[in-house]
């Protein structure tokens, strides 16, 4: 099994060192090679998707990517900044299902916003579409209102819009997920009020009939937003569209604590992925040896169960991770008193020991 390791930017280089680590004591034989992509991409080869990178990440079985961007290259045209790395690696390996986890391990409660008893033992699952909807319908720009109160003015507009495929394809995403977790989907929409959304709806609910085992509802987003925060753990699997799965994902993620914790894997439709944790390159503390690699260890666990079928090798990532967390060892971003203080490294040697 190949996989393509995209270090990139600020912290992406330091996390992604300790997940190389915990891959290479699995005891598996993984064919790992590296490639430069974002701004290091850019300094070594002129562009922040470099060819030969997209070559490894297209012939490889999945693709470990680390975090990308850095303030220095904010002037660059748009089409040169790291960040547009991810975006076509999105559209070149046609990853349209974003799945995020969003999970509170009961030794971190404290460090949610939100009351321990609230999201202690959260774990829910957020499924994303990524590639339709608002973001990339046409017509869109800025132009002469053509009627009603303010016709003349100018005016800026975007198209909101989903092909039946489009749907069908993540619902099925979300039910197979469901059918390995607790078997219940929410679907997410605004049915009551976009055209769209109502369709969307229609096609969630007859996909649903493939999967009897599992239960679906329906919740309005707003609804979704509050009842994200006012009892998360009601919720198992969750499926929406992309703007409203960009939003609700980053809710969710807050309801952990740490962004450092959060891994995430984006999915094609045979379920080849890339996965990277949530949080960006964190220049702010690139280099100082204090960032969280547990969301970038986690996002390899998610690689092993998604794209390498290797269950087993994911549950005893995630175990190794309880193991430490329950050692009380944590990264600063994580630090509560009483707990022990450890840097990037030592975390990363942790979960190397805890797996044994
Ligand atoms: P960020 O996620 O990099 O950082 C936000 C805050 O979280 C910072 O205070 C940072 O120190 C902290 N943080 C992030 N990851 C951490 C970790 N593993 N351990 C401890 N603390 C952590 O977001 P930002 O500051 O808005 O963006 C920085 C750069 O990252 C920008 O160039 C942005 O475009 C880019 N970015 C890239 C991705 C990606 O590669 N997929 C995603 C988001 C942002």
């Amino acid at each position: 099994m190949k996989i393509a390791i995209l270090p990139g930017d600020g912290i992406g280089p330091e996390i992604m060192a300790q997940a190389v680590k915990v891959l290479n004591v699995l005891g598996e034989r993984f064919e790992m090679e590296s490639a430069d992509v974002g701004g290091a991409g850019y300094a070594a080869h002129g562009h922040p998707l470099p060819p030969a990178t997209l070559a490894l990440a297209k012939s490889a079985d999945a693709v470990l990517f680390g975090a990308v961007g850095d303030y220095k290259y904010d002037t660059l045209a748009r089409a040169l900044r790291p960040e547009q790395a991810i975006l076509g690696l999105r559209k070149e390996l046609a990853l349209f299902a974003n799945l995020r986890p969003a999970i509170l391990y009961p030794e971190l409660a404290g460090a949610s916003t939100l009351k321990p008893e609230v999201v202690s033992g959260l774990d829910i699952l957020i499924i994303r579409e990524l590639t339709g909807d608002i973001y990339f319908g046409k017509p869109r720009g800025v132009r002469e209102c053509p009627d009603g109160p303010f016709k003349g003015e100018r005016e800026g507009f975007d198209t909101m819009r989903y092909a039946e495929t489009e749907i069908r394809r993540i619902a099925h995403v979300a039910f197979q997920a469901a059918q390995k977790r607790s078997k219940r989907v929410t679907s997410v929409d605004k049915a009551n009020v976009l055209e769209t959304f109502q369709f969307w709806r229609d096609i969630v609910t007859d996909v649903h009939k493939q999967y009897p085992d599992v239960e679906l509802d329906h919740m309005y987003v707003d609804n979704a937003a509050m009842q994200l925060v006012r009892a998360p753990k009601k919720f198992d699997v969750m499926v929406t569209g992309n703007m409203f799965g960009d939003i609700l994902s980053d809710c969710a993620a807050m309801l952990t604590g740490s962004i450092g914790m959060l891994p995430s894997a984006s999915l094609d439709a045979s379920n080849k992925g890339l996965y990277e944790p949530s949080h960006g390159s964190a220049p702010d503390i690139a280099g100082k040896g204090v960032a969280n690699p547990l969301a970038t260890i986690l996002s390899a666990a998610m690689m092993l169960r998604f794209s390498l079928g290797k269950t087993e090798q994911a549950e005893r990532i995630e175990n190794a991770v309880k193991t430490v967390l329950a050692q009380g060892l944590r990264t600063a971003d994580i630090f509560e008193a009483g707990t022990t203080r450890v840097g990037t490294e030592e975390m990363g040697n942790a979960v190397v020991k805890a797996l044994g």
